[in-house]
């Protein structure tokens, strides 16, 4: 196949060898972008993939580093008018991250209200146990630019909120492991649908996922879409062109 891929959220900072996985990704002509989890690590993530154009970094605070890392935020404001994509940002309400909600608030918060302020950027977004506070959020900062759901797992009632709001969502083949996840992704408008990989976080069968895995995710879309993975793989990449649009 010669569409290029397309990898909306991995964090290449965390593979073991990056300059090998930034080479590989080099070599499929791949379009990536390349999250980070503090402000602090963008500017050496950033400097990773300086000669290859199709992967670009995002600037992010995770929100499970919420509490450790919210002095970071003035730094995150000085770097914000050179970052077109940030993220990875949001809210996490699981069991480990609770305690600190409030730290989590406040950062994302801060952090929507710069982008806005700055007329929008490109958002990739984690949500898990947390849609309707990310939804939320996002709706009280309308012009923070365009969010990106990354491995969304609200419920088909968050779902369908979302996409009435204009999100993006991007899938993996993690997410498309489960059923719930499959269900959802059935029920995405078909416009707003990118591919990602969330590796090396994100494993299949005990595997760090590679941005080359993103053809997974192609084939369960051209199943849920009835088309051939050609054309699901045109469709995402034009997805992607619309998205990055100015
Ligand atoms: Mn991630």
């Amino acid at each position: 196949m010669n569409v290029p891929l397309v990898d909306m959220h991995c964090h290449l900072d965390l593979y073991p060898e990056p300059a090998m996985e930034v080479a590989r990704i080099a070599g499929l002509k791949a379009y990536v972008l390349s999250v980070t989890t503090t402000p602090k690590a963008w500017r050496v993530t950033s400097s990773l993939s300086a000669t290859v154009p199709r992967i670009r970094t995002a600037l992010g605070l995770h929100p499970q580093l919420a509490k450790a890392r919210k002095s970071e935020l003035p730094l995150f404001d000085r770097l914000l008018p050179n970052a077109k994509y940030v993220g990875e940002i949001g809210l996490d309400g699981g069991p480990d991250c609770k305690e600190f909600w409030s730290d989590q608030t406040d950062v994302f918060e801060h952090i929507l209200s710069s982008c806005e302020r700055l007329g929008g950027r490109i958002l990739t977004i984690h949500s898990r146990s947390a849609a309707t506070a990310v939804l939320d959020m996002v709706e009280r900062y309308p012009g923070c630019g365009k969010p990106i759901l990354h491995w969304f797992s609200g419920t088909q009632r968050e779902l369908a909120r979302a996409a009435e709001m204009g999100c993006w969502f991007s899938v993996g083949p993690a997410m498309l492991a489960g059923e719930k996840g499959r269900r959802l992704v059935g029920k995405m408008p078909r416009e707003r649908v990118l591919t990602e990989t969330d590796g090396p976080f994100a494993c299949v069968d005990g595997q760090p996922l590679k941005p080359a895995e993103c053809s997974e995710a192609l084939n369960f879309l051209s199943g849920a879409w009835q088309c051939d993975v050609q054309d699901a793989a045109v469709n995402v990449l034009n997805t992607f062109r619309s998205l990055i649009v100015d």
